[in-house]
């Protein structure tokens, strides 16, 4: 059901890779610093490593931004200029794409056949927000008589923090830095100690690209030792944030404290309705993908199929039959469809998400076979859970593994109540080829991103915005221009000549 894009196969690297954090234009090798080792979840053979930031590290990085910004080092550069650096930084990651792909698939356990998809999307983004950068500009009004004008600017917000997740770790970084530098803005970017090694890689790129020493600085290390100064030092204006609901509403009290200007993009638990009239075949392959795509560690995916009673046994039939074609085993192979779970600890927790579910009731469906038996990574088998009742906990909470729970509906407004009921609002999916019913659905389902027979389509001129405990703020889109700027009135007062 996924199309491997024609990679070999990847080799595991004899001595992990070491990388090297940029701070103020410096890049500071992983030899100089304590060490953060990342191994392979699949094989936990070690490949990467990368320097943990210091005290003296994180002020660096934080007051070079500031520099940059008071200095209006980048601000200052035409917006044009800007675009034409951003476009060469798509172009490097392009060229980049073998390399950055590897990475990902050793660092994340993505199989190496389709990390290609997530590579282009960051192209995409990085060209996407180079468009935004000369359209960053705020109002002119004439109107109010007596010679008087009104003007409405649009300026950088200043400094941003970015503290991101180890799941898309490129992509989640070009859906925040791109759309930040569009518009003028510095950054101090903290990336998911699992998984740094693209955001270091692409620190490299930047400062090719010929992005001025100190705007971006990427540095290493946990949220404990770096997320309190990210979120509340005097350099900081604003803190985007891409993780867990949990971690976000630490973020958000740390950086309200001292009134920053937050961005969040948080968990989810997406569901996915679909009713009688949709076209089946393709509902059912793009739902049991949205389950288990990265095995099924993606915010977006669909993880709650709310079906309608008279089909549901034949489409949970179809379902299943499609994740039995998945491939589960070693990302480094390209026939591999689905590849281990990021952690050991991540591995227990969504197995006792699936004892859970057994305990409360619910119908337990796992498939049998896979080819990462020999391998001593993270892995777990895709389960599909029907009899679900709403208030389970495998319906309610954000499990971030391979397992879709299924729930059944006669009336379109009971499946709505259903996938309205849930603390999470990120994303959902309607299947219908009936236009208007999906169309008033999508209406009243409260979520920041519908799709309509189309699942995971994420484009970057689509804002990415969470409902309730999924998020405060948006990302991408013209939006992005929006939430990196703030107003700023200047009223002026002509003479008569
Ligand atoms: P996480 O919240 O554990 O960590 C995210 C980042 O926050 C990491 O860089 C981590 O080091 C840092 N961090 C941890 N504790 C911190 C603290 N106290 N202060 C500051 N920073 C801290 O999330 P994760 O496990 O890396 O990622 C999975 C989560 O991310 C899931 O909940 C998923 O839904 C969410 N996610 C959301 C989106 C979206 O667009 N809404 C996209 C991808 C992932």
């Amino acid at each position: 059901m996924q199309h491997s894009t024609g990679a070999g196969r990847l080799q595991l690297p004899e001595k992990p890779r070491e990388y090297a954090a940029l701070i103020d234009g410096r890049f500071i090798p992983a030899r100089d610093r304590e060490l953060i080792g990342r191994d392979n979840p699949a094989h936990n053979h070690p490949v990467s490593l990368y320097p943990k930031a210091t005290p003296e590290d994180l002020r660096d990085a934080l007051s070079a931004a500031r520099r940059t910004v008071d200095n209006r080092v980048w601000s200052g550069m035409s917006s044009a200029d800007r675009a034409r650096i951003l476009l060469k930084v798509a172009a490097l990651i392009d060229t980049h794409r073998v390399e950055l792909r590897e990475i990902e698939c050793l660092e994340v356990g993505k199989p190496i056949g389709l990390v290609d998809r997530e590579i282009g999307g960051a192209v995409a983004h990085w060209e996407y927000a180079a468009t935004m950068a000369r359209h960053s500009y705020g109002d002119t009004y004439d109107t109010f008589g007596n010679d008087a004008l009104g003007l409405v600017m649009r300026n950088p917000v200043g400094v941003v923090s970015m503290i991101t997740p180890w799941n898309y770790p490129l992509m989640i970084n070009s859906q925040k830095l791109p759309f930040a530098l569009a518009v003028g803005c510095s950054a101090v970017v903290k990336p998911s100690e699992l998984t740094s090694g693209s955001a270091l890689r692409l620190g490299e790129l930047l400062m090719e690209a010929g992005i001025p020493a100190g705007v971006v600085n990427i540095i290493a290390g946990t949220g404990l030792d770096l997320g309190e100064g990210l979120c509340t030092a005097p350099e900081v204006d604003m803190v985007s944030f891409t993780g867990s609901t949990a971690v976000g509403r630490k973020i958000a009290a740390q950086a309200g404290e001292k009134l920053k200007k937050i961005s969040l993009e948080l968990g989810g638990k997406s569901a996915q309705i679909v009713c009688a009239d949709a076209d089946l075949e393709l509902a059912a392959e793009k739902v049991a993908l949205g389950a288990t795509r990265n095995a099924g560690q993606a915010c977006v995916g669909g993880t709650r199929l709310i079906v309608e009673r008279s089909i549901a046994d034949s489409f949970c039939a179809a379902v299943q039959a499609h994740v039995e074609r998945l491939r589960i085993g070693d990302p480094l192979d390209p026939e591999t469809t689905m590849g281990p779970l990021i952690s050991a600890v991540q591995k227990t927790r969504v197995e006792g998400y699936i004892k859970e579910g057994e305990r409360d009731g619910a119908n337990r469906w796992t498939m049998e076979t896979s080819h990462a038996k020999t391998l001593p990574g993270h892995f777990v088998q895709p389960t599909i859970f029907t009899e679900v009742r709403n208030d389970m906990s495998i319906a309610q909470d954000e499990i971030f593994g391979p397992v879709l729970t299924v729930t059944t509906f006669d009336a379109v407004s009971d499946a709505i109540d259903i996938a309205n009921n849930s603390r999470y609002g990120l994303a959902a999916g309607v299947w219908s080829t009936n236009i208007n019913k999906a169309l008033q659905m999508g209406r009243r389902l409260d979520a920041g991103s519908i799709e309509v027979n189309t699942f995971l389509a994420g484009v970057p001129e689509l804002p990415i915005v969470g409902h309730r405990d999924s998020g405060v703020g948006s990302e991408r889109g013209r939006n992005a221009v929006q939430e990196f700027t703030e107003l700023k009135t200047i009223q002026v007062q002509l003479s008569p000549v």
